[in-house]
């Protein structure tokens, strides 16, 4: 079905005109330009989709990927640059290089909860590394999908890059042609379902999963910035980051206090009447509200003590923070991914840590702590793709940290020069002149162990 585009952008590919420094920095501003010309229209479709607030989508979707071109292109040349590389004494005289070399024809799978950024931020790492590539937005995030499908159309030969719009069949379809990399963002049961399509064709894959993040707050904390952080982590877009804190594990000595703190700051943020926020957004589609509002109802012993408002019509649902939940509670059993907030207390640091370590291995982690030791001691004793401490969210926005999970929150990372490896592959080439040829690794081998062992053992 889509064998025509993929053939043609391998005979692009072969052309080796992507091999170019100057084209892709080219690619690259062009690409920027495009995002910055259509800001608008950005705007407007991530507002039809989810009512994201605008400063939201500028934020999140926009600069943090004008950002991230004009890092790479600063930073191509060097990326792009042969590295030496060291030999041993045995050798000399030879010398050696890492040569990064693009990978060839690769897809881009996004999904739907920034769903310009998602493929967007991982097509520059494509893009500076070299090849060429197909992107599939989220046909769920239909309007942003229509937008970037137009956008690639008027700014890019589809022999280079190509936006393809569908669902769920586009993409099985997509992947069960041959691409040199796959590249997929979405929830652990759909990463399965890449990762199973491209071992049939030995493609190596990066998966940008999910997960239950956990945040974590210490005493030792200033209590109203924690709150307001931690308040605007985890409502933004409505809760539907795939790096927002799942659940919060708070020191019961501070519990009571930080409740209260973020029961003002939703108030200073969204008012009286969240629903008649400018600032805050909704739920993607019906199916997604009817899952989170099922969380809410299919509750134990847990009790509402924040919103837990809905609105069918509008799938509205009010920041709401729930106390007292179990690990049994359907809300715990999965990523909640929506803007309902666990709390779970705990007397000694040790109880969090088993927490988090007895718990599949997240996406992010935070902690509010000014103490060292214990900053220390969390980062050395759990698990987890990144994180903050302190704040939330914005490591995410860092182009030089490497971003990505581990474990069942994924495999692979990229922004930044980590985008770059990701589409390269590295070349080791060892060089030697003719000049002087020993003997000694060539048969016959009679009497020569022991000198090999001398001299290599
Ligand atoms: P999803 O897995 O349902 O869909 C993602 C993409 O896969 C879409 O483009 C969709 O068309 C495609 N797809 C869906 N079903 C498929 C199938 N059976 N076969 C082939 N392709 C299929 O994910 P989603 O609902 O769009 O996004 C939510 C999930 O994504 C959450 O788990 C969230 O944590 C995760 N996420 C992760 C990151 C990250 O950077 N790690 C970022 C955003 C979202």
């Amino acid at each position: 079905m889509f064998a025509e585009t993929i053939h043609n952008q391998r005979d692009f590919f072969q052309t080796g005109k992507t091999k170019d420094i100057p084209f892709r920095i080219q690619q690259l501003k062009t690409l920027k330009h495009a995002i910055i010309d259509h800001e608008a229209a950005i705007f407007n479709a991530l507002k039809a989709d989810l009512n994201k607030p605008l400063e939201e989508s500028f934020t999140a979707e926009i600069v943090l990927v004008v950002k991230e071109i004009q890092y790479a292109i600063k930073n191509i040349k060097n990326w792009n640059k042969p590295k030496k590389a060291q030999i041993p004494w045995q050798f000399i005289p030879a010398s050696a290089k890492i040569y990064p070399e693009p990978l060839g024809v690769v897809l881009i799978i996004g999904a739907w909860n920034y769903p310009f950024q998602l493929v967007i931020a991982p097509l520059i790492g494509a893009i500076a590394a070299g090849n060429c590539a197909i992107i599939k937005p989220s046909e769920i995030a239909s309007q942003t999908s229509n937008l970037i499908f137009e956008i690639f159309e008027k700014y890019f030969d589809k022999s280079y890059l190509a936006a393809i719009e569908g669902g769920v069949e586009t993409s099985q379809h997509l992947l069960a042609e041959k691409f040199d990399h796959i590249f997929f963002t979405g929830g652990n049961a759909v990463g399965k379902i890449v990762m199973e399509a491209a071992a049939k064709q030995l493609t190596p894959v990066t998966l940008e999963l999910g997960g239950k993040s956990p945040c974590i707050v210490d005493t030792d904390i200033d209590i109203k910035i924690a709150a307001r952080r931690i308040t605007w982590g985890k409502f933004f877009n409505a809760g539907q980051s795939c790096l927002a804190p799942d659940y919060l594990l708070v020191d019961r000595k501070i519990k009571n206090n930080l409740l209260d703190e973020i029961k003002q700051c939703l108030q200073e943020f969204y008012g009286e009447n969240p629903a008649k926020s400018p600032d805050y957004a909704r739920i993607i589609n019906q199916k997604q509200f009817d899952r989170l509002v099922n969380y809410l109802k299919d509750l134990k012993d847990a009790k509402i003590i924040i919103g837990g408002e809905t609105t069918s019509e509008e799938r509205y649902i009010a920041p709401t923070v729930i106390d007292s939940v179990s690990w049994e509670d359907a809300v715990m059993q999965e990523e909640i991914f929506g803007p309902i907030l666990p709390i779970i207390e705990f007397t000694d640091i040790k109880e969090a840590v088993n927490i988090v370590n007895s718990q599949p291995k997240p996406l992010a982690l935070y902690l509010f702590s000014q103490n060292k030791t214990l900053q220390k001691q969390i980062i050395r004793e759990t698990v987890f793709g990144g994180g903050c401490i302190n704040h939330i969210l914005i490591h995410y926005t860092v182009p030089s940290l490497p971003f990505g999970g581990t474990g069942n929150s994924g495999i692979g990372s990229y922004h930044g020069k980590a985008g770059f490896d990701t589409f390269s592959h590295y070349k080791s080439v060892l060089k030697k002149p003719f000049l002087l040829d020993v003997k000694l690794l060539y048969p016959p081998y009679e009497g020569k162990l022991s000198l090999l062992r001398r001299i290599f053992g």
